[in-house]
């Protein structure tokens, strides 16, 4: 697949819209205002390729827990029929192709620029345009500023002392080298056990000459169950791309499956059982949707959490690590639930050994390794599956000021606030796909995409007709989202998970507030709507 892209089409100093990212958000977002609303538009990219998160988490074991057929776009029904998945979960390289696909067929590369990190971002109130400077030095300005720049895009490496020293090699999950990494003979410690960890460690244990994970918080993991997609699959999948949309756009999480509408209590207890039995047996996310009341209901999701957790103790022969892994501290689906392909039954491998770092913490690492409280585990390489400064960490990093050269830093000192996900405040004309606040990535994140792409495009294309050019929050709207994101938080159990990302309680000193709107993708899609059909309420417009 081409890394280079073709220079430019529209001169720097005539563009309507700057968009951050070439992700699935900026793709979608550039083929829109671009092809639709005919305006001068650029992609800037830091990487050198496009692709977004799939360009960078390369890790051994990627691979997308969306099922492939809906982790696509599902604006073009020709785009949707003429691309066929191989597998059940898409792998990294496969969906790195497809948005390669999505680039050339829609002729996007001409307005994408890549190996291109923006690295400060002003708004000009004399000229309503966003004034943007790239790493190289140049700057570039336009009339909307959209950011495409992911939730999960800023790696997060955790601040162990003595990291600098370490004599064997070290990688973040989410930084991925483009040639891999070559685990044999080599004894490598993994740290951080979610969705990444549980993903690479049944791989990397496959070639290392010893796997060690240092597990912090205690995970459930469901089993993907992954298989190549069989030919009468493929063709369903063709033949009802408008059911297939329909579906997902009508759930609470934007997957292809309905939440059955059953609570745990209709059931007995046997009948309970067999229905958690099915739902392992058919693997992967949907295992949260057997029941309606595992997310709001402590004493419902306990039944999950001992059926997972009694599996575990099944699966990994060893009791005392057996113990260990089912030593789970939050409510299943608190935290975004991993699924595995084999992740417990690699603790059976006799090159796998786990440490419980909440009992011995990593106190640091030295020139041979990682140091805990019980003592130093000989290491060649590190993997750190640690995450990422989540959802807000990929729009701060950008040094956006808005009116009056104010910080978005310091408008979000305390946790971000916005309106839909999508605009704050004193920022006009800046847009954020999938903001904090928005359902992003409570949802089958291709879904919520579309949504908030298509809506800032109709929003954009509502002031072009008008000739307006100027839109802003306003603090009003602001106060009544971020009321409303609490209060869908609330109803939840996922503010129950103390150390979650979705809290930001994963980065040292980030404010601890509930960043997603948990309301679901559905609703979320409603309450847009009546926001635009009301004229944008919330929105003020000037030209
Ligand atoms: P994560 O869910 O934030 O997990 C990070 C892990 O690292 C946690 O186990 C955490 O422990 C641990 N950790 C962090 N700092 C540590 C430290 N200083 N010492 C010891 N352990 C530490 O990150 P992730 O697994 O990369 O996943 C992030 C999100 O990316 C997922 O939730 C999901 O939304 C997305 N993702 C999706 C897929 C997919 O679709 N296949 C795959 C991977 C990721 P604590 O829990 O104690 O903080």
């Amino acid at each position: 697949m081409p890394d280079v892209n073709p220079a430019p089409t529209t001169a720097a100093a005539e563009l309507d819209a700057i968009i951050v990212g070439a992700g699935f958000s900026g793709l979608y977002q550039l083929l829109c205002l671009r092809d639709r609303l005919g305006m001068k538009a650029t992609v800037l990219e830091a990487g050198a390729g496009v692709g977004g998160t799939w360009y960078w988490n390369r890790y051994p074991g990627a691979r997308c827990d969306s099922e492939s057929h809906s982790y696509n776009y599902t604006f073009s029904k020709e785009l949707f029929e003429a691309w066929e998945w191989s597998e059940r979960y898409p792998q990294q390289p496969e969906i790195l192709r497809y948005l390669n696909h999505v680039a050339d067929r829609f002729d996007l590369r001409r307005d994408i620029r890549l190996n291109t990190a923006v690295v400060a971002a002003r708004f000009d109130a004399a000229t309503n345009r966003w004034l943007v400077t790239t790493a190289g030095g140049e700057t570039l300005t336009a009339q909307f500023l959209i950011t495409a720049v992911g939730c999960l895009s800023t790696a997060n490496v955790p601040n162990i002392p003595g990291l600098e020293g370490f004599a064997g090699a070290w990688y973040h999950t989410g930084q991925w080298p483009h040639e891999g990494v070559d685990f044999a003979g080599k004894r490598v410690g993994l740290v951080g056990t979610g969705s990444t960890g549980i993903q690479a460690a049944p791989v990397i244990a496959e070639t290392a000459a010893h796997l060690t994970v240092f597990q912090r918080t205690a995970n459930y993991s469901v089993p993907a169950h992954n298989a190549p997609l069989s030919a009468e699959f493929k063709q369903w999948v063709k033949a009802n791309h408008a059911e297939i949309r329909r579906v997902m756009q009508s759930t609470p999480n934007g997957h292809p499956f309905v939440i059955a509408d059953r609570s745990v209590w209709d059931v007995t207890p046997a009948e309970r059982e067999a229905l958690y039995e099915a739902a392992w047996a058919k693997g992967g996310l949907q295992f949260r949707a057997t029941f309606r009341d595992l997310l709001v209901d402590k004493a419902a999701n306990d039944t999950a959490a001992e059926f997972l957790k009694a599996k575990i103790r099944q699966i990994v022969q060893d009791p005392a690590t057996a113990a260990k892994l089912a030593d789970i501290d939050h409510p299943y689906a608190a935290k975004r639930p991993p699924i595995d392909d084999d992740y417990f039954a690699t603790f059976n491998r006799p090159n796998v050994t786990l440490v419980d770092v909440r009992a011995a913490p990593i106190q640091r690492i030295s020139p041979a390794g990682i140091v805990t409280a019980a003592g130093e585990v000989p290491l060649d390489i590190i993997v750190f599956a640690t995450g990422f400064d989540a959802m807000t960490g990929p729009l701060l990093r950008l040094g956006i000021e808005g009116e009056g050269g104010r910080k978005l830093a310091d408008a979000w000192a305390a946790g971000p606030r916005n309106t839909l996900g999508v605009q704050v405040a004193g920022f006009p004309n800046l847009f954020t796909v999938t903001g904090p606040g928005s359902p992003s990535v409570l949802c089958n994140m291709p879904v919520a995409i579309e949504q908030h792409v298509e809506w800032i495009t109709a929003c954009i294309a509502r002031m072009r007709a008008k000739g307006l050019t100027r839109v802003e929050t306003t603090e009003a709207a602001m106060d009544a989202w971020v009321a409303q994101v609490n209060a869908a938080a609330s109803a939840t159990l996922l503010p129950q998970a103390q150390h979650s990302w979705y809290l930001g309680a994963n980065v040292p000193g980030k404010p601890r507030v509930f960043m997603p709107y948990a309301g679901g993708m559905a609703h979320f899609r409603r309450i847009c709507d009546e926001v635009a059909a009301k004229d944008y309420e919330g929105f003020a417009f000037s030209a």
